[in-house]
């Protein structure tokens, strides 16, 4: 494995790092109370071409690898302090984009990519169900077919960018008898009749990225958007959510080595008891961890993107990357936040903030309990 950069690659990370320092975080604290998205930040990262990094050319992408497409995001983490923004970017790109563009016809790909990657559209995945969440397979959402159509009843939670998405890829059931062989991915436009979107949930953290439920009442659904064929649902949701869990927190790395300068610096600065608090061992020890820890991930997540590269990388590699860093990323935060003392715990320093982001990590994609549970069935147990 060979994790040099070239001098394009390290240009690039350069330039991202200094787009999104400039364009990304303006009114941010206000934004984070006010629970508000927003779309002009969207539309800048995506004119940017951060949004369409790793789709081809021909649909408006810069054609860049997975490793190029890790170290761009690593790079947004490093200069947007918007977790909320960063996390809608990772669930469009990942679980609305990627399987319309891995699974959909040409005619699929060539009526929404563009769109999904130029900024004109937002999507997210809906799979979650108020019953079903770490047992995503059992949703109960239907779709009957019905001449040209296929009728979707159902409800999907706590979907990312709902209260904003133009698109959504919503798994439903065609035949609940039939398991997970009956399950079935449709693309369904955030207008069509019988989709009604929910408001805008109050959350914890990431609360610059809108999340609501979905309801469908009789929503017709044009049989063409059956994204892939009737039952491959769960081969969709597998794919995807593998690379969700693999690249959605390639972003920490960056925010790691941010907090931890800010850390270093915080702790060469402050003194009590007449010198620097670096220097007392509690302190340092605490900046010792979570540099290992930042390089750790670093590896982890370099080696993935790798693997990707080269057409290798098994779920166990995703959700080790997922388990890793997620964990890593809320000690981080908190770690930050403790080394500044009580200065840490004001809104106004920014730091508090990136804790309540971070916990999220540890339920989406897939609550780390799942997956230890995805590696542990890999250990032949
Ligand atoms: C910020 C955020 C964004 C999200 N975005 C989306 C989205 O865009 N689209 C979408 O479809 N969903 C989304 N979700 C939903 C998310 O995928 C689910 O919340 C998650 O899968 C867990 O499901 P649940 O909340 O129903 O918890 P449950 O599955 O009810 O789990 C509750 C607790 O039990 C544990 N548990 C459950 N089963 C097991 C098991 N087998 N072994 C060990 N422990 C177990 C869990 O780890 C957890 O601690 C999002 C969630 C969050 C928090």
């Amino acid at each position: 494995m060979d994790f040099a950069w070239s001098e394009e690659q390290l240009a690039f990370r350069h330039a991202v790092v200094e787009f999104a320092e400039k364009e990304l975080n303006d009114r941010l604290v206000e934004r984070d109370a006010q629970y508000e998205f927003s779309r002009e930040a969207w539309n800048k990262a995506a004119e940017f071409g951060i949004i369409g990094l790793p789709f081809p050319e021909e649909y408006g992408g810069q054609g860049a690898d997975y490793l190029t497409t890790m170290l761009a995001m690593e790079a947004l983490g490093y200069g947007c302090r918007d977790n909320g923004l960063i996390f809608s970017m990772n669930a469009h790109l990942w679980s609305g984009a990627l399987p319309i563009y891995r699974f959909g016809t040409e005619e699929q790909k060539r009526k929404y990519l563009p769109g999904l990657i130029d900024g004109r559209l937002i999507s997210v995945q809906g799979m979650t169900e108020p019953g079903t969440g770490s047992d995503a397979y059992a949703l109960t959402t239907t779709a009957v077919e019905d001449g040209d159509h296929y009728v979707l009843n159902g409800a999907k939670t706590f979907i990312t960018n709902a209260p904003v998405a133009d698109v959504f890829v919503v798994f439903t059931t065609v035949d609940r008898s039939k398991g997970w062989l009956g399950i079935t991915a449709f693309i369904v436009d955030a207008d069509t009749p019988g989709l009604t979107v929910g408001k805008n949930f109050h959350k914890m953290g990431i609360r610059t990225s809108p999340m609501s439920e979905l309801i469908f009442e009789d929503c017709r659904v044009p049989k063409e958007n059956m994204l892939a064929k009737r039952g491959s649902g769960m081969m969709i949701f597998n794919h995807s959510i593998e690379h969700e869990r693999g690249a959605i927190l390639a972003h920490t790395i960056g925010t790691m080595e941010r907090q931890l300068e800010e850390a270093l610096t915080y702790a060469r600065q402050r003194k009590q008891f007449g010198q620097s608090i670096g220097k007392f061992q509690a302190v340092s020890h605490r900046l010792v961890d979570m540099k290992v820890r930042l390089e750790a991930g670093r590896l982890l997540l370099y080696r993935l993107g790798w693997m990707w590269d080269q057409g290798k990388g098994k779920a166990i590699d995703a959700s080790m990357v997922k388990l890793f860093l997620s964990e890593a990323w809320v000690q981080s935060s908190i770690d930050t936040m403790w080394v500044h003392g009580g200065y840490g715990y004001m809104v106004e320093t920014e730091l508090e903030r990136d804790v309540r982001d971070a916990f999220s990590s540890r339920i989406y994609s897939g609550t780390n309990d799942i997956q230890k549970n995805v590696i542990a069935s890999q250990l032949k147990l």
